[in-house]
């Protein structure tokens, strides 16, 4: 398959950057705060370290102005100790919180509190410096049979989409190039729905990142708003497995509305002619149903009181976390039969792909 053509990429500029004093006094912090500057981005510098964050009273446009506030603070160290984050991998690592794009099942909105600022983190060096004494740690992939080949992972996608991030705080390349020097049966992992992977491609990463294209179909992309074309995320894709990066799919989330099975299954033709001819792959696939949580939908309705995604009782049954919490997920027949087509359909267009895990 000739290689599409990638498009120009835009940079995400926020309209305006705060800046804590303590962030101030990271290089990574000033460095940020730099490239901001340079975009024309107002900056904000603030004498202590609390956020004062005023927003509208209207619900849309507080969320508005949120979404274009980047905030640089700092970590603490309750922030830097490491959870578990199954079935991903072992550990989160948080290179930042938020994300500028606009997807109408967003799952942050369930775990962030507050405005949906970005805020990202200037000690980014105290953070990764933090991550050898989780080695050998795990239990989450390192207990999995299937899985433990991979080392202790550590997954930078929980809270936030580090790729989005990356034009303006250069902190992924960073995590990848700090994984790359460090000599450890360890993985870096991150997922993306944004396509500027160009700074990514000439680093030293000794194939210990992965990197997954979040994908769902063109039908779907009305859900998606602000985020890369999904051609251009599966170009990007492989311009990092030919770069020597071991890549991912994160088919997610994926929503039974009408015309599904057409939809997923051209999804997955276009990935296999993405991912065609290119040596040695190493492609792995996560499969993740589309879910939420009574607090999730409140906010998310609040966001998207437009959106045409169905969160309604319809296919739906409730399900118990551990932690004692309810969310709606599909029901059993659905699951099923979604199941099965997945299962199915990735044998047939990716037979090379190893499946981690369908939720
Ligand atoms: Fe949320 Fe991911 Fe969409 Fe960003 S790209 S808004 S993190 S779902």
């Amino acid at each position: 398959m000739p290689p599409a053509t990638p498009r120009p990429t835009t940079v995400w500029r926020p309209r305006r950057l705060i800046v804590t004093r303590a962030a101030r006094t990271f290089s990574h912090g000033r460095a940020i705060l730099d490239r901001a500057a340079a975009l024309g981005v107002e900056i904000v510098e603030l004498p202590g370290d609390r956020l004062n964050l005023a927003f509208p009273d209207d619900p849309a446009r507080a969320y508005a102005e949120a979404k274009l506030t980047l905030a640089v603070v700092v970590a603490p160290p309750s922030k830097r100790r490491l959870q578990p984050i199954a079935p991903s991998a072992d550990w989160r690592v948080d290179l930042a919180e938020g994300c500028p794009a606009h997807c109408s099942y967003c799952y942050l909105a369930g775990s962030l509190k507050g405005p949906p600022i970005t805020r990202v983190y200037a000690n980014l060096d105290e953070i990764l410096d933090s991550l050898p004494a989780y080695l050998g740690q795990g239990t989450i992939t390192s207990r999995s049979t299937t899985r433990a080949h991979e080392g202790t992972t550590y997954e930078a996608s929980c809270y936030t989409d580090p790729l989005a991030l990356e034009p303006l705080t250069g902190s992924l390349s960073a995590a990848i190039a700090w994984f790359g020097r460090w000599n450890a049966d360890a993985q870096l992992r991150f997922t993306s729905k944004f396509a500027d992977v160009a700074p990514l491609l000439t680093l030293d990463h000794g194939r210990r990142t992965r990197m997954r294209a979040s994908i769902n179909p063109r039908a779907f992309a009305r859900f998606e708003g602000g985020t890369a074309r999904v051609a251009d995320r599966l170009q990007a894709l492989r311009q990092m497995a030919l770069a020597g990066y071991p890549i991912g799919l994160t088919i997610a989330p994926i929503i039974a509305a009408d015309g599904w099975e057409a939809a997923y299954a051209t999804l997955l033709e276009e990935a296999a002619a993405s991912l065609a001819n290119v040596p040695g792959v190493d492609l792995t696939i996560e499969l993740i149903t589309h879910r939420f949580t009574a607090g999730s939908k409140a906010i998310l309705d609040s966001w998207y009181p437009g959106s045409a995604l169905d969160m309604t009782a319809a296919n739906r049954t409730t399900k118990r976390t551990k932690f004692g919490t309810e969310k709606q997920v599909y029901d059993a027949d659905t699951m099923r039969t979604l199941r099965r087509f997945f299962h199915d359909h990735i044998a047939t267009a990716l037979p090379m792909a190893r499946i981690l895990y369908w939720t």
